[in-house]
């Protein structure tokens, strides 16, 4: 039943007692929540600056 964990491989455990399921722990869920979030911010297309909500309107890495 028990899934191995996506980020190291170990075994997850109950979901039901393991409160960083589905990762096995939250050392690996802290792992896998910076991943998503460093995905999130290379969503092609995406035209919003979350990062500086007071931004530019013009991008100052281009002139780099
Ligand atoms: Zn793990």
């Amino acid at each position: 039943m028990s899934r191995p964990c996506p980020i190291c491989g170990n075994s997850v455990g109950d979901p039901h007692t393991n409160r960083a399921y589905p990762l096995c722990s939250a050392r690996c869920r802290a792992i896998d929540l910076g991943r998503w979030f460093s995905e999130s911010y290379r969503i092609p297309g995406e035209p919003v600056r979350r990062d500086d909500p007071d931004s530019l309107p013009f991008d100052p890495d281009e002139d780099a």
